[in-house]
């Protein structure tokens, strides 16, 4: 199943076949997050590898020694191991495993010791282990009480068997006790100060992810009052500036019939800057619409060649002010399913953004049903070009990045981003090619059967 791991860097095969043969013994839920799904993998092993180690030596015993009592417990203390996995998987929980694992380490690493009748005997290796294994599924507690038990019995142990014979073995044994007694401490503190840092990580993650949400919650917020308030201001610097270009084309009508040159010229300013100002409230107020989901695709056949005869008639003007050529392309029959509006809407930002840019050149406009299910438009030109680290940008609020200045006071800055914004509503992409110098191409990309269904956005106004 798919979990953070699939983010870990690639490791060798043969460690990625263990591991997943392991993950199949671990239910799904302990897999999801790190830290259980590495305490559950570790019971697997753990209790697996000292399963299998215990079973080959006991084997062995066997052969040699008589198959008494303390064989068949020993054998059942292997199959112990052997069921903790079994354990995990019916309980859903490592920790409660890992406390089997915990309390048969405890109880039984003494008891073995014991029953081999002189000391030292091997299983005394096994005892700095015991306290890490316990404070690793059980935390530092019951890590604490598996060292004074262990520690503990290391010297009674010491105290009550009879001593290995080897003398020189014998002459090395109060060293080999207190390295014994110690070494479940050592353990012991590794393991504390593992589990510690663990849990301040933890806490200091879920502080964190606490500070996140509730910043999320206000960028919200400041998100949703601002997009509210640029709604109302545009709507209402929107009536007195519409009196402002109807006055002034009053004026400039007036001026025209009194062949008052210089007024004529005054109010040619004022009527331009006006409706500069209308072009920047508009374009704010469909921004701030997109990005509340405040707009609806009407969606209909929209027939395209009309379409593109409609945005060519409206911007060959400007592109005649610039002395370039506008020359059209597209398929006699294609269609789309989309909002006309909108789409042409899109067409006229980049037609006009193409005359602007360019200065005695050619633009293109070129339609194209691509696979059957798409229609590409390509508007081509042939102007100044957008520089490489300019062309990641061109598609933020208010990044102009032409260096004519004329062209940007001309400009708002707001036509990409609400194309952008607007051919993803409809289920499409837009991307940008350039070269400085010799022109730029803008490719949109429409889905021809209209937006997938839950990408059409419905919205209060
Ligand atoms: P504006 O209203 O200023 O044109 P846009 O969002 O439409 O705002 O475009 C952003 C910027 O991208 C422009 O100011 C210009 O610098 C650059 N740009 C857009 N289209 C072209 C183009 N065809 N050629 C060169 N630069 C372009």
């Amino acid at each position: 199943m798919p979990h953070d791991d699939d983010r870990e860097a690639p490791r060798p095969a043969l460690v990625g076949g263990l591991l997943e043969a392991v993950d199949r013994l671990i239910p799904d839920e302990l897999l999801l997050d790190t830290d259980s799904r590495l305490r559950s993998r570790v019971l697997v092993l753990s209790s697996v590898g000292i399963g299998t180690l215990g079973l080959l030596g006991h084997l062995v015993r066997g052969y040699t020694l008589p198959l008494d009592g303390n064989f068949w417990a020993g054998l059942g203390l292997i199959a112990t191991f052997f069921l903790l996995p079994v354990v995990q998987r019916t309980t859903r929980s490592a920790r409660i495993a890992g406390g089997v694992l915990s309390a048969v380490l405890i109880i039984s690493l003494p008891l073995l010791h014991a029953n081999f009748g002189r000391f030292p005997a091997p299983v005394l290796l096994f005892f700095p282990v015991a306290p890490a294994v316990v404070t690793f599924f059980n935390g530092a507690r019951l890590g604490l009480l598996a060292t004074v038990v262990l520690s503990t019995s290391t010297i009674v142990l010491a105290k009550l068997l009879p001593l290995a014979t080897s003398e020189a073995f014998a002459a090395s044994t109060p060293t080999f006790t207190s390295f014994a007694a110690v070494s479940p401490l050592i353990c012991f503190l590794l393991a504390a100060v593992y589990d510690r840092n663990r849990q301040r990580n933890d806490q200091d993650l879920s502080r964190i992810n606490r500070e996140l949400v509730a910043a999320r919650t206000l960028a919200e917020e400041a998100d949703r009052r601002k997009t509210e308030f640029l709604r109302h201001m545009s709507h209402e610097l929107r009536t007195p500036l519409n009196a402002i270009l109807g006055y002034s084309e009053l004026l400039r009508e007036e001026a025209t019939d009194r062949e008052d040159a210089a007024l004529l010229g005054d109010l040619d300013h004022i009527h331009s800057a006006s409706e500069h100002l209308l072009r920047l409230i508009n374009n704010l107020l469909d921004i701030s619409r997109i990005e509340a989901d405040a707009i609806e695709l009407e969606l209909e056949d929209v027939e395209l060649p009309a379409l593109v005869d409609e945005v060519a008639a409206l911007l060959r003007p400007l592109a005649d002010a610039g002395g370039n050529a506008l020359r059209v392309d597209l398929d006699a029959n294609a269609t789309i399913r989309g909002d006309r509006q909108r789409l042409k809407q899109i067409l006229v930002n980049l037609v006009a953004n193409a005359c602007k840019f360019t200065k005695d050149g050619t633009i293109e406009l070129l339609v194209a049903v691509e696979g059957g299910d798409q229609v590409s438009f390509r508007v081509r030109d042939t102007g100044v070009g957008i520089a490489p680290k300019d062309l990641e940008r061109i598609f933020e609020p208010f990044a102009q990045v032409s260096a004519d200045r004329d062209a940007r006071e001309k400009g708002t800055g707001l036509g990409l981003a609400i194309t952008r914004k607007l051919v993803e509503l409809a289920g499409g992409s837009i991307d940008a090619e350039s070269t400085v110098g010799r022109g730029t191409t803008f490719v949109i990309r429409l889905p021809r059967g209209g937006p997938p269904p839950d990408d059409v956005v419905t919205g209060s106004s």
